[in-house]
């Protein structure tokens, strides 16, 4: 979205058709009138799709949405989404709503990737480990050379670290160096890996062994991204549950996932809910960004969330930190039409802004998540009190209580009349001698 003074609140949208949504969005981001021919169904042309990728036969349209409500550092942002599961689009709104009086903030490091070349069959591998550190400025300084362009954008290779892999393998002794390489705004796989190919023989050579892999890391834990929102309880509340409640809810959901790895990677699930659906409509390699964040969640030897929620004083703030190698140049996006489209709707011209967006989507997806969770938890719990209320004011007691209201539960219709019926039903099969 082109003005920061516009609001991404649009009350009802969801309720709009899609010509009357456009309508809206044309004028909210100043798109021309065929703004949205690059998303009309067919709008890859064929000749386009098959030369992005190869055996091509057709091409393949998924649903493409604009998450509404969002603010992100200080922002008015819409959040565009292309993904084919019900409910992303509006668990991310609703929990933007909810994180709108503060908004969303973000901060996130430089956009420095890393570079593996692999040296196996060293001969002496602490001396080769010892000259790669020597010549560590030599190195960033030959490889600055290779991509001048990138370096007068302030970007290019800014350090060169090595570290012994082990000392006796199949491999012989094997070291890897790592180069360290402002991106700026690209997700930079190929710049890497142009750069790592470079030099791979030079530092094979000073090692004394043999040039190995020579490729990109995509645990880009020094390409990072940290979201945060503060929430007041009263944001917080739903239908039967009080804000305080889900407050506690949501925290105590948060705990559950940093003790247990298998609840953890659900709680990821909702996260990469929101940032998957951001990445496939701005054209970014999610595979890319779902190894590297899988592999920082697990980065500590135990799997971890990447975002978690604490309680505070009237209210709940959350934080999300992860890596998020994306792109706002190269990739897909010189070819996409809707992929543009995207990132014109998000107004996210740097790989840093879009970054912030697709982790302000996944603290907005976990949240509503986690407090879907914890709301519907609290119903059912609230839903089995009532049960056993209903069963007693129909007349039941004693161990009829609890078959009434297990009945009442189990079709999920927790109504009076519908009490009296079970209860009836029962005494009947009870004065039968039948007590199934
Ligand atoms: P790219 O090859 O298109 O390079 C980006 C280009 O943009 C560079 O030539 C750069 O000079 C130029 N550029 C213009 N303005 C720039 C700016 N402001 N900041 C930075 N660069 C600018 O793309 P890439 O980002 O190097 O590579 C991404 C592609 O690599 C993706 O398609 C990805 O799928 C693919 N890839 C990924 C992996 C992996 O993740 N393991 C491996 C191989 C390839």
């Amino acid at each position: 979205m082109s003005s920061p003074s516009r609001s991404s609140r649009l009350t009802g949208f969801y309720k709009q058709s899609v010509a009357e949504r456009r309508r809206r969005l044309l004028e909210l981001a100043g798109l021309p009138a065929e703004g949205f021919a690059a998303v009309d169904p067919g709008a890859l042309p064929l000749d386009v799709a098959d030369g992005m990728i190869e055996n091509v036969v057709g091409t393949y349209a998924l649903p493409f949405a604009v998450a509404v409500n969002f603010v992100v550092d200080g922002v008015e942002t819409l959040i565009p989404m292309a993904v084919e599961e019900p409910s992303v689009v509006a668990a991310a709104s609703n929990a933007a709503r909810m994180a709108r009086p503060r908004g969303f903030t973000s901060t996130s490091s430089p956009p420095v990737m890393i570079g593996q070349i692999q040296i196996t069959h060293v001969t002496d591998v602490d001396g080769g480990a010892a000259r790669l550190r020597t010549a560590a400025d030599d190195l960033v300084a030959e490889a600055r050379r290779l991509v001048p362009r990138l370096t007068e954008r302030g970007g290019g290779p800014v350090a060169f670290d090595v570290r012994i892999l082990t000392r006796e393998s199949a491999d012989g002794a094997v070291l890897v160096a790592h180069l360290h390489v402002d991106c700026r705004d690209a997700m930079g796989a190929n710049l890497v890996n142009t750069l790592c190919e470079a030099l791979a023989d030079r530092v094979a050579e000073l090692a004394g062994g043999r040039p190995g892999l020579r490729i990109l890391s995509n645990l880009t834990d020094q390409r990072t991204v940290t979201v945060r929102c503060s929430i007041d309880d009263a944001q917080l509340a739903s239908e039967g549950a009080d804000g305080a409640a889900v407050r506690r809810a949501v925290a105590a959901a948060s705990r559950f996932a940093e003790l247990d790895p298998y609840r953890a990677c659900t709680h990821n699930k909702g996260i990469m809910n929101g940032i998957d659906a951001v990445l496939v409509a701005t054209g970014q390699d999610w595979r890319a960004v779902e190894a590297g964040a899988h592999a920082y969640a697990a980065r500590t030897g135990a799997y971890r969330p990447l975002a978690v929620w604490r309680e505070r004083e009237g209210g709940l703030e959350g934080e999300l930190a992860m890596p998020l190698a994306v792109g706002t140049v190269g990739g897909a996006l010189h070819v996409h039409p809707g992929a543009r489209l995207a990132l014109e709707l998000a107004g996210a011209q740097t790989a840093e802004r879009l970054a912030a967006l697709c982790g302000a989507a996944g603290l907005a997806t976990n949240l509503a998540a986690s407090r879907a969770l914890a709301t519907e938890g609290i119903q059912r719990g609230h839903m089995a009190l009532h049960a056993r209320g209903l069963a007693r004011a129909a007349g039941a007691t004693g161990e009829l209580v609890d078959r009434v209201a297990a009945e009442l539960a189990a079709t999920g219709d927790v109504k009076a009349d519908r009490a009296r019926e079970v209860f009836a039903r029962m005494c009947a099969l009870l004065d039968s001698g039948d007590s199934r």
